[in-house]
């Protein structure tokens, strides 16, 4: 007999050999149909594998980010298969599952694999599924693997570099694959594929290896699951940042300037100081100071901050001086310029907490082929600040940080979001700087913040920095996918390097504690978030036009322009557009440019003194005063953006 420990704590007693399905089985028939992939004592086993010893099982559905890793990894298999059956002569090499969906690097020869083939190989990938075929692992030799893929050296390669007796395979119809294991129990679950895209790919990731194809494919145990995951492909591309960035006239890139360095047009770097004035304007509140550094940092500051040493290599290079022959970085973080402020005079502990505001540019070098429209850049401008504060205090300006997060969230519309907080592993204390009371006492506020705030959180033993704990917002956007805004570190690590101090009460010199934050993140990448999560319609508050006032013709040129000072007497952000234009392509293309409010006047409008007004999206409010208009504007902004 044999001790089966599950998730809830409940401890089922089996003959040896059970299986997971078995076990599933035993909790019930309905679970267990249901169930497609287990792990057994944390690792993952097949749910046909005989369980020999004591231990833990978790069994995983297709609602687990386990059992979908089984299921496309098993839709990798039924992928080659296809295309193996389609494509006489390619020659697999590696195929896993990815974060949504699978892939599978292919040598096809002189064939050029392209959209034509989709249909096709979605077909015969089906038409195997249908078979509900068994997936089986097996144990082979060495030589029995070379003998299979003789003929295809990247699989000789592969199995070349395993060590003999650990070589599994994999097999399900007549099509056997060299695998780890980690499968769905057969073919039949598969009921949607699709092949999503084409992309070349190096052997290994190598350059100087051959090219390869690779197929990218996604599959579903449900139609239904594939076409709303179709709609949401196609809604991301609607919302993609670097198309709307575009239609709305907020930034560009140049060649000639550099790739990675955006280039913000008029419109966008107004939305910017508008999201630059609302946090200073709660920054303020919160008491923070703002303070200006330059750019670029001698390269010594970053030998002393540690990060020459972390990142040195894989940074821009240090510039030198012509004459002097002194180096500079490019500044990668604004923290040591702040630290270096916190020292220009000896503060007592009357006069802490410091709180060090800026919007200061960084630039860090990464790969031109990872470079992403706003979200992956070489230069950006971080909401940057650094508090610096006795020990004593580090709770209540946890709580206050954490206020301001809260504050900017909700006045930009996220409101899917969980904390997630990263403590110090226990087990490993000399992985970490600073004392081991502080840590206590850092981990036990940002513990106690996260509750007394109310939050969702999640706990990440082990995932501390090496300098302290931290607290990420992890932000769910309006297609359900998740990104990580806003984050809280604490940093016993760069007071020390810095020799920061403080007189105490007790007359001697003592080290604060430094909190990193930023809510944004990076203007950039939060703006690129906010257009995908908004499609573009940001929070009133935020929209760079609030109103455009149409004319029906030119007659009406001077009332349109009464009606526009009126409302920016109101501090309303509104724009005349009198072109000889048709009242209909004015309208649409109001409606392109996602203003919020349309405003039509003509002749009615003019001799009663009002407006009528059009919501974006067509809603439409009928005449009104302009005092009436005023209000609604105001309450709607009143609705997001609330007081700090
Ligand atoms: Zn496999
Ligand atoms: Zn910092």
């Amino acid at each position: 007999m044999i001790h089966i420990t599950l998730p809830d704590g409940s401890v089922k007693t089996f003959d040896e050999n059970v299986t997971p399905m078995d076990v599933a089985k035993s909790i019930s028939e309905g679970f267990a149909r249901n169930v497609i992939s287990a792990n057994f004592n944390g690792t993952t086993v097949e749910t046909v594998t005989p369980l020999t010893t004591d231990g833990s099982l978790i069994l995983y559905t297709w609602n687990d980010d386990d059992g979908k890793t089984a299921f496309w990894h098993s839709s990798a298999h039924v992928l080659a298969q296809a295309i193996e059956e389609l494509y006489p002569g390619a020659k697999l090499t590696i195929g896993p599952a990815i974060e949504n969906g699978f892939y599978y690097d292919v040598d096809f020869g002189n064939h050029v694999v392209s959209e034509k083939d989709f249909k096709a190989i979605e077909y015969k990938m089906l038409e195997i599924a249908r078979g509900k075929h068994d997936f089986k692992m097996r144990s082979a030799t060495k030589a029995e693997a070379l003998a299979l893929y003789k003929g295809n050296e990247f699989k000789t390669e592969l199995i070349t570099n395993l060590e003999d007796g650990t070589i599994t395979f994999c097999d399900h119809a007549t099509f056997t694959d060299l695998c780890r294991g980690g499968h769905i129990p057969n073919t039949g679950i598969i009921k949607a594929a699709k092949i999503l895209s084409v992309a070349g790919a190096y052997w290994r990731g190598n350059e100087k290896n051959p090219q390869l194809t690779r197929v990218y494919g996604i599959s579903f145990p449900k139609q239904k699951d594939l076409t709303e995951y179709l709609e949401l492909l196609e809604e991301a591309k609607k919302r993609d940042h670097r198309k709307l960035g575009k239609e709305l006239e907020l930034f560009t890139f140049s060649q000639k300037v550099g790739a990675g360095l955006p280039l913000w047009l008029p419109k966008g770097a107004a939305l910017r100081e508008r999201l630059e004035n609302f946090l200073k304007a709660a920054q303020k509140k919160a008491g923070y100071e703002m303070v200006v550094t330059p750019h670029i940092g001698q390269k010594e500051l970053y030998v002393t901050s540690g990060h020459y040493a972390k990142y040195g290599a894989d940074s821009f290079q240090p510039i030198s001086t012509p004459k002097e022959g002194e180096e500079f970085l490019l500044k990668p973080m604004n923290c040591p310029h702040h630290c270096e402020i916190y020292n220009h005079t000896q503060w007592s502990y009357k006069d802490l907490p410091k709180r060090y505001a800026e919007f200061g540019t960084v630039y860090r070098y990464e790969q031109s082929g990872e470079l992403h429209g706003l979200t992956r850049v070489r230069g950006f401008t971080q909401d940057d600040a650094h508090l610096f504060c006795t020990p004593d205090q580090l709770d209540a300006e946890f709580k206050n940080v954490i206020d301001l997060v809260l504050y900017v969230f909700g006045s930009l519309g996220f409101e899917n979001f969980t904390a997630q907080v990263s403590l110090r592993d226990p087990e490993n204390p000399d992985k970490y700087i600073g004392s081991l009371e502080n840590w206590e006492k850092a981990e036990k506020a940002i513990m106690s913040a996260t509750i007394d705030k109310g939050l969702t959180y999640t706990v990440k033993t082990g995932e501390a920095a090496f300098y302290g704990p931290k607290l990420d917002f992890m932000v769910k956007d309006a297609l359900g996918r998740q990104w990580q805004l806003g984050t809280i570190q604490v940093d016993y690590n760069l007071p020390e390097r810095f020799d920061l101090t403080y007189k105490g009460s007790d007359n001697e010199l003592h080290r604060p504690v430094m909190i990193h934050r930023a809510p944004f993140g990076s203007m950039e990448r939060f703006i690129a978030i906010l257009l995908e999560h908004t499609a573009g319609n940001f929070p009133l508050w935020l929209m760079p036009t609030q109103a455009i006032i149409l004319s029906i013709s030119e007659k009406y040129e001077k009332y349109a322009e009464k009606v526009l000072n009126l409302l920016e007497n109101d501090e309303i952000r509104a724009l005349v557009d009198n072109r000889n234009e048709t009242i209909g392509k004015k309208i649409r293309e109001a409606e392109m440019q996602k203003h919020p409010y349309m405003i039509i006047i003509g002749e009615q409008e003019e001799n009663e003194n009002k407006i009528t007004v059009r919501a974006h999206g067509g809603e439409d409010l009928g005449m009104v005063s302009i005092e009436d208009f005023s209000k609604i504007i105001k309450t709607e902004i009143s609705k997001t953006l609330k007081s700090f």
